[in-house]
């Protein structure tokens, strides 16, 4: 595409959404640069042995059986932050990620491709808390403002309630005896509720039409053999292309590469629409700008570099929009020398989480669950139930396969081992820290009747966390990303109080033995470090370069109070696509 009305640098959760809008609701050629692969496309069979096309426009070129043989499932093959499918690096998988630095205790958990980080995500899909976008002194715009968005992005999502599994049940059994079920998607009270989730409830094609998946079904659990939607297999972190067979747009879980992808392209199909191209491993290293009136600059296009051949190439456009995520939008304002006003890469938010195991015995499970008698953790959606208190954060009870439990319940911690670290006997919980050797087999053979709750804390973004350029290493695309994460005794105060929440709901289901983690910084929910109402405006453009938007999740002015981000980000990014179009075209 020669140049489009729109440059987006990014596919990841959110660019690909605002492409979409921009093509679809404003007739505008949008061309979209993504440093990392593209899997489920036949242009790239090979995606990360191989250098394949250069770009597609076409939906037919999306294949859902080549994206079963490229998401293996297993673990390792794509969790693997170093050598894994999904990880944050080039395609080309002879060569090392990419670096961030990192001085702390702290992991980044991101992937580079199509689709961005949502690859990996639980697609749990809650909007804001009212209270963080009115009450709180972040947000230049109002949550009504937002409402329209929430609305679309759901229904392109498929965002729906996610099915009871076992897990489910023990959680209500212990929600429900302290707390309301809270029963609007606009949450201003405290309580427990039902998932909203980005994925497609299980069903089978009939005679009759789509039905329930019942009991009696005996299928293969495949696309062609009439499944439809999620298979309760529990492998979103590993990509989740199931069911298998399915068309790339027919995955259960709508991850932007499913999501909105096929949508995009699909507007090629459409006389009165814009096109959309989608661009892989093209990682871009430079805005460019011109002098523009009054001294403020204004955005002409970017520069890129082919991450296979090394080449670079410029496209110019009419307005620019970074979608490079929380790290590496700001690192490439920064990297292009645009105006700095202090706030650039700052206030990144997180949700300071924190993790809560519960341990069951057998008995107790029997009376929550009778039919089943076990809680089999990994089966359902990743995450089907939560608990909200606005103001403070939320909570969310988590299913996952074995190696990632055995990470997240005792090997991820700030606290020390815990043979070691002393438990407040007032506090909640019995142990806390690492457990290795003998203990930590003998609570993994316990697998079955574990679980945990995710502690998600309403972080206030404050100027010291955030994003900076490393003066030390540099790689390909210029200066690495350095960043800083530190809880604030406010953050820390509220997550104690929502773990205590947390180990209080085990307690009343009926838990055995309950376990904080107590994880050092996880920046796996990363939120505002180009916040609107400092380094945007109130549409998302920069206030001091002409021509540039960012839609991602660095735009948001706060961290939601505690919600999962996607329904936001993508939300935002939907407005800001028209805010694009009335302002310039
Ligand atoms: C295990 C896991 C579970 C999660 N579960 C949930 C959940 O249930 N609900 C939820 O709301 N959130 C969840 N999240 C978080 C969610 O996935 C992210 O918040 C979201 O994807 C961020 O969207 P984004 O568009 O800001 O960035 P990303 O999705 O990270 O996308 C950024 C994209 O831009 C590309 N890029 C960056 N710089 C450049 C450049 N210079 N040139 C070209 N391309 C570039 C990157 O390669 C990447 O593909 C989860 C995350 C993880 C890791």
């Amino acid at each position: 595409m020669q140049d489009p009305d729109v440059v987006v640098v990014g596919a990841g959760a959110d660019g690909p959404a605002a492409a979409w809008k921009l093509a679809h609701d404003h007739g505008l050629d949008v061309l979209v640069l993504e440093g990392g692969p593209w899997h489920g496309n036949e242009q790239w069979p090979e995606p990360h042995a191989d250098a394949g096309g250069t770009v597609s426009t076409d939906p037919e070129d999306l294949d859902g059986k080549l994206l079963d043989e490229q998401f293996t499932h297993r673990e390792a093959d794509a969790n693997d932050p170093t050598y894994g499918y999904l990880r944050v690096g080039p395609a080309d998988h002879s060569r090392a990620p990419w670096f961030r630095n990192l001085h702390q205790n702290a992991f980044i958990w991101q992937i580079a491709a199509v689709g961005g980080t949502s690859v990996h995500y639980f697609a749990n899909h809650p909007r804001a808390y009212p209270h963080a976008i009115d009450e709180q002194p972040h947000w230049p715009i109002d949550y009504e403002d937002l409402v329209p968005y929430y609305q679309l992005n759901e229904e392109n999502t498929s965002t729906q309630q996610a099915p009871m599994t076992g897990k489910e049940e023990v959680f209500i059994e212990g929600a429900d005896a302290i707390y309301p079920r809270i029963d609007t998607k606009n949450v201003t009270e405290t309580g427990w509720r039902p998932q909203a989730n980005a994925v497609e409830v299980p069903g089978k094609e009939t005679p009759q039409g789509e039905g329930p998946l019942n009991s009696e079904y005996d299928g293969s659990f495949s696309y062609d053999d009439g499944f439809r939607g999620d298979t309760l297999v529990g492998d979103h972190f590993q990509g989740s292309s199931t069911p298998v067979d399915a068309p790339v747009r027919e995955k259960a879980r709508k991850s932007s590469n499913v999501g909105y992808v096929p949508r995009a392209l699909d507007t090629n199909d459409d006389p009165d629409a814009g096109n959309v191209a989608i661009r892989p491993n093209a990682y871009v290293t430079n805005v460019e700008t011109e002098g523009g009136l009054g001294g403020v600059p204004e955005a002409t296009g970017v520069t890129f570099r082919d991450s296979w051949s090394g080449q670079t190439g410029t496209v110019a456009a009419d307005t620019v929009v970074l979608a490079g995520g929380c790290i590496e939008t700001p690192r490439l304002w920064l990297n292009s020398d645009l105006p700095d006003d202090g706030w650039v890469g700052k206030g990144l938010t997180t949700h300071w989480f924190d993790w809560v195991v519960g341990v069951y015995d057998d008995e107790t499970i029997e009376d929550i669950n009778p039919d089943a008698g076990h809680m089999d953790p990994y089966i359902g959606q990743n995450s089907a139930v939560r608990f909200d208190k606005p103001g403070v954060g939320g909570l969310e009870d988590i299913g996952m396969s074995p190696g990632l439990v055995s990470y997240a319940d005792y090997l991820f911690t700030e606290a020390g081992y815990s043979f070691d670290t002393p438990t407040d006997p007032g506090e909640p919980w019995d142990t806390r820290g690492y457990l290795v050797g003998e203990e930590l087999k003998r609570k993994m053979s316990n697998y079955k009747q574990t679980k945990a709750l995710l502690v998600l804390t309403d972080d206030l973004p404050r100027q010291e966390n955030g994003v900076s350029l490393d003066n030390t290493f540099s790689d390909e695309h210029g200066p690495v990303p350095k960043v800083k994460w530190e809880p604030h005794p406010d953050d820390d105060a509220k997550r104690d109080e929502l773990a205590r929440i947390a180990a209080n709901i085990h307690q009343e289901a009926g838990a055995d033995h309950i376990h904080r983690a107590e994880w050092p910084p996880l920046l796996l929910h990363m939120q505002s470090s180009m916040r609107m109402g400092k380094v945007l405006d109130s549409a998302a453009e920069a206030k001091n370069v002409d021509r540039l938007f960012v839609a991602d999740h660095s735009a948001m002015a706060n961290g939601l109070g505690g919600p999962n981000p996607t329904n936001s980000g993508q939300a935002l990014a939907l407005r800001t696509a028209d805010k694009i179009a009335e302002r310039y075209f």
